[in-house]
């Protein structure tokens, strides 16, 4: 198992996967799993250890990562290698991204937002609230305490290309680029927030306001992304930015035979924001100059974290670990792949 001593020092691109354990669903249609984890930086694709009649031959796929996290790992533990090495670069005057990315059901927002599947709801896990409560003990500290900053943080979505306030009552809100390409995203409420439990709430709230007037929560969530962001302000300016990313669904592209135009659009939207996505985050590794954040509203929202010298992502790609997502699966892990 991972240990602090695993930890890799200093990238500015991190991308890792984690396997979920096979749910009831998947338990009692007898799916099997066809996911093994056999180092802290491997993953592998395989026919499922059992002995099956296969419809379908599965061959063996490996891919390595700069971490794998195996279904056994908590939130707790993908948070120490993945969101909490960028707190610090918040403080230092840097841009910070994490991405949830993966199939709708595969983990995305167990592991941002924390348990919203049972009655009693507690986002005290995720990694919006993880890394908020890291960003006040490092406020505490000598070297931080003297600079005098303030905390805020905001709430949205987009979906289908449109922006949502998801702090305040889900306002559409226009995006807007300046001569200088600087992007505003107009009306955006920034909530200042002086302890973790302020952030707590914004993210019920956010939550709440997420999935309400939906027939299903999760149709609607898995064709938004959200976005959490805690900013740090220095009189009034911004200092740092953490951007904290819940993606949409990415099993979209089977969208594009349905029969309803707008599960089309929103699946074409959808495809073409991640695209974008992973040519910026490309970018951003290889210090290209241009980044083409400009193709989708999700990137184009993200665009001061693209650039600069002082940014860094991280990528959590969340699978599923039955047969019967193995198409998915190994869509995600390619793309995984595919944005270092
Ligand atoms: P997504 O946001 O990607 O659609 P969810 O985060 O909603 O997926 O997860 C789907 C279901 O699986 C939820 O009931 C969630 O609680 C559960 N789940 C996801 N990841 C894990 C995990 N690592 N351990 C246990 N249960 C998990
Ligand atoms: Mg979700």
């Amino acid at each position: 198992p991972l240990t602090t001593t695993d930890l890799i020092e200093e990238h500015r691109i991190c991308v890792c996967v984690r396997a979920r354990p096979l749910n009831k669903k998947e338990l009692s249609t007898k799916d099997l799993d066809v996911i093994t984890i056999p180092s802290k930086d491997v993953v592998m694709v395989h026919e499922p250890k059992q002995k099956v009649d296969l419809t379908r031959y599965l061959e063996n796929q490996t891919f390595r990562f700069d971490y794998a996290f195996d279904d056994s790992t908590t939130n707790e533990m993908v948070y120490r290698f993945t969101a909490r090495p960028l707190v610090e670069t918040i403080f230092e005057r840097g841009m910070a991204t994490c991405f949830a990315y993966g199939q709708t059901g595969s983990g995305k927002t167990h592991t941002m937002g924390g348990d919203f599947s049972g009655k009693n709801q507690d986002c005290s896990k995720g990694i919006y609230a993880l890394a908020a409560r890291e960003v006040f003990v490092m406020l505490g500290k000598p070297n931080y305490k003297k600079l005098d900053l303030q905390v805020f943080a905001t709430f949205f979505e987009i979906y289908s290309g449109k922006v949502f306030d998801l702090l305040n009552r889900k306002a559409k809100l226009r995006v807007l680029e300046d001569g200088k390409q600087q992007v505003q995203v107009v009306g955006l409420q920034e909530r200042e927030v002086r302890c973790t439990e302020d952030v707590l709430r914004l993210i019920e709230v956010g939550n709440s306001c997420r999935t309400s007037g939906q027939t299903s929560a999760n149709a609607h969530s898995s064709r938004s992304h959200a976005v959490f962001q805690i900013i740090l302000r220095r009189r009034g300016k911004m200092h740092g930015k953490f951007s904290l990313i819940d993606l949409a669904g990415n099993e979209r592209g089977a969208d594009t035979s349905s029969a309803d135009r707008q599960t089309r659009l929103e699946g074409a939207e959808i495809n073409k924001s991640l695209l974008a996505l992973k040519e910026c985050i490309r970018a951003l590794g290889r210090n290209k100059p241009h980044t083409p954040f400009r193709a989708s509203k999700l990137t184009q929202v993200l665009r001061d974290s693209f650039i600069g010298e002082n940014s860094r992502t991280c990528m959590i790609a969340t699978i599923s670990p039955g047969m019967a997502s193995c198409e998915n699966t190994l869509n995600t892990l390619r793309y995984a792949n595919r944005t270092k």
